[in-house]
């Protein structure tokens, strides 16, 4: 699909904002802890390539994916630092990952067989960088026990020509939260299956952003930093970062037609708002096909500086507002970001429609132009 260039909508990335937060976040760190960006989901909507190029300039050492395609598209780029797949690869494509030197995540033994049956078929396949995943408490992938995890560094050790033991990881699940309870007994977990090692891999790596912001102390030689490096506070709004987070990411389109309509009649599909009185309705260019889902019906964008409600459905590719008074066509619409004194953020848009900034971030498409400032 074609980027959407000949369109009055953009989101807009602040460079200097993701710079300062990784930067930030590095100051804080022991020297011996290197900083890896999380870029999956065409980092976090913001662009893969892109943010991957402000991050190694801001000083991360590496970067985390989780899909082996999101790790091809930065070597593709040129990137030539550490990369780390999260998810589960596929075992065939064990040979791809090991040919352009891309470290994947070890979640079992059954993928571990798999992945050296399938390294056993080349000659002279290059050695596969694997993480072992320890399942601490998030129910998601990895070893849930020491045994378990023993088998692994014993066949991974009897295949040592094949695969190498990188890293270990493991992943919380409430390190956003202000409860630390199951927190602290996902760290105790993560000890005992240490003390169990016999040495420890190159990378020791636990925190993703929640955990680096107020559990720093756990940090291992390494961290998985994603969402805060966009600028974003991980526990929505439940605990405050330990220094200014600078969300990078804007909407913008443009009211490009603006009509007085009399009282009486509907907005949009299934005409489920009817004009009072007689009101200035403006049109916006972006719709859920964007990723400015429905449920973001009565919300609002700011024009000149002031909230306007979303009357109506949110169709596939346009809205429609109600503005104050008649506006010029082309005049700017923020719908994230600041316009004049007024602010609306990913977090208040994610509330409104009951889910997590993350997930609004990486739902806008690809037909959405980005423009790096
Ligand atoms: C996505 C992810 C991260 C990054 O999490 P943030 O909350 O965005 O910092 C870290 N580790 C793993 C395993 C992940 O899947």
């Amino acid at each position: 699909m074609r980027t959407g260039f000949h369109r009055n909508a953009n989101l807009i990335i602040d460079k200097q904002a993701i710079y300062h937060n990784i930067h930030s976040e590095i100051e804080r760190l022991n020297t011996d802890t290197e900083l890896f960006m999380v870029v999956k989901a065409n980092g976090y909507g913001h662009g893969a390539v892109e943010v991957a190029k402000v991050a190694k300039s801001a000083g991360a050492k590496g970067f985390c994916v989780a899909i082996l395609d999101e790790a091809l598209e930065l070597r593709d780029a040129g990137f030539t630092e550490p990369i780390l797949v999260l998810g589960v690869t596929r075992p065939q494509d064990a040979l791809t990952a090991a040919t352009f030197n891309i470290s994947v995540t070890l979640p079992s033994n059954e993928w571990l067989k798999a992945a050296v049956a399938e390294l056993a078929n080349y000659k002279d396949a290059p050695k596969l960088n694997v993480h072992v995943a320890l399942d601490t408490g998030m129910g998601r992938i990895g070893f849930q026990s020491i045994d378990e995890m023993e088998v692994a560094l014993q066949l991974a050790g009897n295949n040592s020509q094949l695969i190498n033991v990188e890293g270990i990881f493991t992943h919380f699940s409430t390190a956003d939260s202000q409860d630390t309870d199951y927190f602290k007994l996902q760290v105790k977990r993560f000890k005992k299956f240490m003390a169990a090692l016999p040495s420890k891999p190159r990378y020791v790596h636990v925190s993703n952003s929640a955990t680096s912001l107020w559990h720093q102390e756990c940090n291992g030689n390494m961290i998985r930093f994603g969402v805060s490096g966009y600028g974003l506070n991980p526990s929505g709004t439940e605990l405050t970062p330990p220094y200014d987070l600078k969300p990078a990411l804007s909407l913008v389109s443009e009211v490009v037609h603006c009509k007085l309509v009399p009282a009486g009649r509907s907005i949009g599909y299934g005409a489920t708002y009817t004009t009072t009185d007689d009101e200035w309705i403006g049109t916006i260019p972006i719709g859920y096909a964007d990723g400015y889902v429905r449920a973001l019906q009565g919300f609002h964008v700011l024009v000149d500086g002031q909230f306007c409600p979303i009357v109506g459905r949110i169709c596939m590719d346009q809205f429609m507002i109600k503005l104050p008074k008649q506006v010029k066509m082309g005049t700017k619409a923020t719908l994230i970001g600041k316009n004049g004194q007024n602010e609306i953020s990913l977090e208040s848009v994610a509330q409104f429609c009951d889910t997590i900034h993350y997930e609004v971030a990486c739902l806008f498409q690809k037909r959405l132009p980005r423009v790096y400032i």
